[in-house]
């Protein structure tokens, strides 16, 4: 039975990329080696490195003012790294409170400086996007979420104001074209819509780098992993090599702007069909409904367990909601056909 992979992260990869990946294990590139034992400063990975990083400028049209690094540490790493990096201690940086991830993020910031948490929706339950606020004006950047992926809401415009903005784009990077002339970070953890887990991208304004007097240890160091090209230590070699795979794929398919109308449609299936729907309804408001999460609860809790029974017959995984939030959630980032999210749609209906 084909099973359609709903799962949040690490999630669905497009299969002919899983199926590269699987051959670059046995030969990488005809080198008769396997990419898992190749050195990082060989021709072989130094050629992936470089063609990951000009696939990623050209898909996503990042120029030269912006460093592309890989790095590890996951999202989580970031929280920190990025004030770190951006904030002295006494200045000001704003932070939008969306979500745990968001949460997380004003944590960290708070051990380099002044937070100001300019608008929260965690009072109702993180179900939208606050739109209404005001940021410093001091404020070094404002740090927000573009897609909130435990609640299924994403921001479908850039937040208001004029300072600098720090994105955390784990789970919708590269699922639609980004406008950079705003942001001054944009960070995101591959294991989404890019690759396996163990690689995180982080895009930065190189004339920010440098900004903080603290002394940076070596490794959270943007300007060190800028010049040494992310090889400054040994980098998750493989993650990288399968988010190469990726990225070409991504520009087979016509790059950012037809990813994102497949987003678009597949979404509106989905939601369709919840909101046709007398036995689910949807969890967030609905102009801040994520293309990437959708989040849905049964009108009647006692048909949740039956309906993931139901759907499991049908080869449909990954969609039991967070714990957090309960219910269901169904994960469709670039690389779920739109076969899978029939699948989904009619088991909906069909459980009727
Ligand atoms: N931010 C968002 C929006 C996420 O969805 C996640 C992980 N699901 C994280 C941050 C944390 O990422 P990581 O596990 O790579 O640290």
């Amino acid at each position: 039975m084909k099973i359609h992979n709903f799962s949040a992260g690490p999630a669905i990869l497009p299969r002919e990329v899983i199926e590269q990946a699987a051959a670059g294990i046995l030969d990488a590139d005809g080198s008769g080696l396997s990419m898992l034992e190749l050195s990082h400063r060989g021709k072989t990975v130094m050629a992936v490195f470089e063609e990951a990083e000009a696939l990623l400028r050209e898909i996503a049209g990042i120029t030269d003012d912006f460093a592309v690094l890989f790095l590890s540490g996951g999202a989580s790493t970031q929280f920190y790294q990025v004030p770190m990096n951006l904030l002295n201690e006494g200045e000001t940086a704003a932070y939008l409170d969306t979500g745990v991830w968001a949460a997380k993020a004003i944590k960290e910031a708070k051990a380099f400086g002044q937070v100001a948490v300019v608008a929260s929706s965690k009072a109702d339950g993180y179900k939208y996007i606050p739109k209404q606020y005001d940021v410093p004006g001091d404020a070094v950047y404002l740090h927000y979420t573009s897609n909130n992926t435990i609640y299924g809401t994403q921001h479908h415009a850039l937040p208001v104001g004029d300072r600098p903005l720090v994105c955390d784009m784990s789970s919708d990077f590269l699922s639609r074209p980004i406008d950079w002339s705003r942001h001054d970070v944009v960070y995101a953890g591959a294991q989404k819509n890019l690759g396996p887990a163990g690689v995180t991208i982080v895009v930065i304004r190189r004339s920010v780098l440098g900004r903080v007097s603290r002394h940076l240890p070596s490794m959270l160091d943007y300007r060190l992993h800028d010049s040494n090209d992310s090889m400054y230590n040994t980098p998750p070699v493989y993650a990288v090599y399968v988010s190469m795979l990726t990225l070409r794929w991504i520009k087979a398919q016509g790059g950012l702007t037809a990813i994102e109308k497949h987003n678009m449609d597949k979404a509106a299936l989905l939601y369709k069909a919840i909101d046709e729907s007398s036995l689910f309804v949807g969890v967030t408001a609905e102009s801040d409904r994520s293309l990437m999460n959708v989040t849905f609860i049964a009108s009647d809790p006692d048909i949740e367990k039956p309906f993931l029974d139901f759907v499991k017959h049908r080869g449909i995984d990954g969609i039991k909601g967070h714990r957090s939030v309960g219910g269901f959630r169904a994960s469709i980032y670039n690389a779920m056909p739109f076969e899978g999210v029939e699948a989904l749609v009619a088991a909906i209906k069909d459980f009727r």
